[in-house]
């Protein structure tokens, strides 16, 4: 049986509106559920939103080009594939695209039948596998934290943490030697991207907590401030 929800659901990112059109109206027709964004920062957003089974990405756009917006959201979402669309025929750019991690490419004016077909292999193809095996312990100094079934220790004895504390800490770990905003941990811990209630405010007392927690030091903090941007995980 099948319903509307088994849809693939596909973002095309374009700033070329008879193109966006064109390419909308194709892959409705081929059965997607299609999202479009006109510049690279609706782009950005609507894939870290609705998290698409596949994003067709323009180079050249308006606020943010297609290279940010793909690095930018790898550093988020390792796992969604992402098809480069560059007008310009420059082997640099497709090697750009390959280094920042896009899966595939087409180089324009591109057949549809083509694009249809490459988007169809990407989506069957599904998340990317990283050829790691799932992390499910992770340990620094005296603290081992425990993905499945959510525990974490210390001097092994075990802490109690709130599941947003949970969330945040995993969050950061997976993210490590990165710095992550305030705004981005908002967005993917508590799922918010504007004020609801919830504030850049939260992000603080909940690392603030952590910190007391874990017995975070001063002296080498684990989790490090970032000044006026947010907070950074680096190993002890
Ligand atoms: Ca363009």
């Amino acid at each position: 049986m099948t319903n509307n929800n088994d849809k693939k659901k596909i973002l095309i990112v374009e700033d070329e509106e008879g193109l966006l059109d064109g390419l909308a109206h194709n892959f409705r027709y081929e059965g997607y559920e299609v999202l479009t964004a006109k510049t690279g920062q609706e782009g950005l957003r609507m894939a870290l939103k609705q998290k698409p089974d596949a994003v067709l990405l323009d180079i050249m756009l308006p606020e943010k080009d297609g290279f940010t917006v793909l690095k930018e959201l790898r550093q988020r979402h390792r796992e969604i594939p992402v098809l480069v669309m560059t007008a310009r025929n420059f082997e640099a750019d497709v090697l750009k695209g390959f280094d920042l991690g896009a899966d595939d490419y087409v180089t324009k004016p591109f057949s549809p039948k083509e694009l249809a077909a490459r988007v169809k292999r990407l989506v069957a193809r599904g998340p990317m596998n990283t050829g790691a095996p799932p992390t499910t312990t992770y340990s620094f100094g005296d603290v081992e934290v425990r993905f499945e079934p959510r525990e974490v220790y210390k001097t092994a004895k075990q802490v109690a943490l709130s599941f947003k504390e949970f969330e945040l800490l995993k969050y950061l770990i997976e993210h490590r030697g990165r710095t992550v905003s305030r705004e981005e941990l908002l967005e993917e811990i508590w799922g918010v991207d504007e004020e609801l209630g919830v504030t850049t405010r939260t992000v603080d007392t909940h690392v603030s907590n952590l910190r007391s927690k874990l017995g975070d030091g001063f002296e080498k903090p684990f989790i490090v401030a970032v000044h006026k941007v947010g907070y950074k995980f680096v190993e002890p």
